[in-house]
């Protein structure tokens, strides 16, 4: 199968394409020089594929299975439904997915064009929209929302069953509006080279990921997939932002041999770390990974991980798309924990939203981060929830697995899930199954639990300052939306009150509070969270060098005269502009680069 379709540029040839520099947002470190490959759809991501005229017999059937699935499941909210305005809505998609031309159409571009029913199905359901959306009569008009809908239910239902695995051609670099972790997660066995996106934000779990395999990113780019093909070539710098594309000759050879010098540095990994992390002031730091796929520890070993900070379990859930079972849990949380050694792991129960669940029945939720999501979503699915607990205590037997629930805003929710983990033990001990006592955690990432901090810290033998999370809900601005970036700040003196607050908390109970966001492995940010009394950083493994570099090589007492002064700012602009103050006058040697260049070159 050749996933590329279009002929290959050529810079020498008198029709070559015009070299294109764009400015994005760098999110993930590296560079890299390949070849586009542009990703479509919402829930289920997929590109065009040519398809060897042997293949096209199998396509035909698996798009009519897949129009069967849907039909299905139309039919089955038709008859749920109670309320009939929601009834009429999807008897409409039914119509439209029972029209005899739609499926004639696709079909006939399956074969004549041997492209996969995906491709065909967004050829032949995009024209219908354009059409629809020129009709000047406004009622009529809106009826390409249902037409998107019900494309975007026959994308879903073509996943759902026997496709292969999602596989690039060599040298691929990923362009899409947004990527959503688990495609990344099943692009990953095929090795791409970079991601360009328009949306999603520097916490967003895509770029978590992108960040953990290494793999360099950007983001910000408007309309990119109006602008590329597949097959076009492509430097993606994920170190400034920039994107040029269609290099001409002398860029490309520049920037293969910046590329071919980060795929080294890839390969032979950073310096091993050596002994504890020590301030200049003699502070131990203990430093942990994020670690979401298993094969990365071993690197997070060597750059000195201190066991698993925070090991978010949704990924199996990606992974064995859909809830896993029991044993299969056993056997991940023991492989992973088993890595983690004496130094233990933090397991997070899963952190799902209801639209990673969604089989298609159901309706999309209009805020899914305010929505059934993480525990609320976990306690509205008890026998999973159930599963999940069975399975952290089975595993737990090394006594090196603690527990962590998500989004936790009420400390009635910690003793709804003690109680739960107790029955478990019993039913357990009568079957005669052997369990351990994992140690049990919150994350503090929403203000209500900020706010609640001492009767939480009370019920807990430790938290997790989900910063990412906690900057979202504390600033009402989505991590994930391109459009409202700039209002996801950091540092907003919200922020650093908040997490001073749990950190005296915990120090008040003698627990240990790690910090797992993001921030924690944001080397410019590390000395802010030090100074605000954190001593505990859990991060991706690729951040971990340059944060030990930069702890050993500060005072705890420098980052106290620094927090001092962020203190009595008013506005996050103001802590921006006090803290570049205070690291060029003091670290200008650590911080060779402008600090917090974006938001101060705005300002000037
Ligand atoms: C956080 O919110 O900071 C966090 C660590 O969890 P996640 O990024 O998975 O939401
Ligand atoms: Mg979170």
């Amino acid at each position: 199968m050749n996933a590329f379709n279009s002929k290959k540029p050529n810079s020498h040839s008198p029709t070559a394409k015009k070299e294109v520099r764009l400015n994005a947002r760098a999110v993930s470190r590296g560079i890299a020089v390949g070849k586009i490959i542009c990703l479509h759809g919402r829930k289920r991501q997929f590109y065009k594929i040519n398809l060897e005229a042997s293949k096209i017999e199998r396509e035909i059937r698996r798009f009519r299975a897949a129009a069967r699935l849907a039909t299905r499941q139309l039919k089955k909210i038709c008859t749920d439904k109670s309320d009939s305005t929601k009834a009429n809505i999807f008897d409409a998609h039914l119509l439209i997915l029972g029209d005899k031309s739609l499926h004639s159409k696709i079909e006939t571009n399956i074969s004549e064009l041997k492209i996969n029913a995906e491709w065909a199905v967004k050829i032949v359901t995009d024209d219908y929209i354009g059409k629809y959306k020129s009709i000047s009569d406004e009622h009529l008009r809106e009826r390409y929302i249902d037409l998107e809908d019900v494309a975007e239910r026959l994308l879903t239902a073509l996943g759902g069953g026997g496709k292969a695995a999602l596989s690039l051609e060599k040298n691929s670099i990923i362009v899409a509006k947004e990527v959503m972790p688990s495609t990344l997660i099943e692009l990953a066995e095929s090795q791409p080279l970079a991601i360009i996106t328009e949306n999603g934000g520097w916490t967003s779990h895509t770029f978590i990921l992108a960040r953990e395999m290494n793999l360099p990113a950007v983001t910000g780019v408007k309309r990119i997939l109006r602008r590329v093909k597949n097959g076009d070539e492509v430097i993606v710098n994920g170190y400034d932002g920039q994107i040029i594309l269609n290099p001409v000759e002398e860029n490309r050879k520049k920037y293969q041999i910046a590329a071919g010098e980060f795929q080294r540095d890839k390969i032979a990994g950073g310096e091993t770390a050596k002994g504890k992390l020590l301030t200049l002031d003699g502070q131990e730091i203990k430093i942990r990974a994020n670690l979401d796929l298993p094969k990365g520890y071993a690197e997070a070993k060597r750059f000195g991980a201190q066991g698993i900070g925070l090991y978010r379990s949704e990924f199996l859930f990606n992974q064995f798309k859909g809830f896993p079972t029991e044993s299969e849990q056993i056997t991940a949380y023991r492989k992973i924990a088993k890595l983690a050694g004496k130094e233990g792991i933090r397991i997070r129960t899963f952190d799902l939203s209801v639209e990673q669940l969604a089989d298609g029945t159901e309706e999309r939720e209009k805020n899914p981060a305010l929505g059934l999501r993480a525990g609320r979503l976990s306690f509205s699915h008890p026998k999973e929830f159930r599963v999940q607990i069975r399975a952290i205590l089975q595993a737990s037997t090394e006594n090196n697995i603690s527990l962590v629930l998500p989004m936790v805003s009420d400390v009635a929710e910690i003793r709804r899930v003690k109680k739960i983990i107790e029955s478990e033990k019993d039913k357990l001990k009568r079957r005669k199954i052997t369990f351990g006592n994992p140690r049990l955690g919150a994350m503090i990432e929403v203000p209500a639990a900020v706010l609640t901090i001492d009767e939480i810290a009370a019920e807990v033998e430790f938290l997790c300052l989900g910063t990412n999370d906690l900057v979202q809900y504390l600033l009402a601005v989505d991590r994930d939306n391109e459009a409202v970036a700039e209002w996801f700040r950091t540092l907003h003196p919200a922020v650093l009150r908040s997490l001073k607050m749990v950190l005296q908390a915990a120090e008040r109970r003698k627990i240990p509070a790690v910090v797992c966001g993001e921030m924690a492995g944001s080397p410019v940010y590390v000395p802010i969270l030090l100074g605000l009394g954190a001593n505990e950083l859990s991060m991706n493994v690729h951040s971990m060098p340059r944060v030990r570099q930069i702890v050993s090589k500060i005072a705890l007492e420098e980052t106290r005269e620094l927090v001092k002064k962020l203190e009595i700012c008013r506005t996050a602009d103001e802590v921006e502009i006090a803290a570049a103050e205070f690291y060029r006058e003091k670290w200008a040697h650590l911080f060779p680069d402008e600090i917090f260049p974006a938001k101060n070159k705005s300002k000037k």
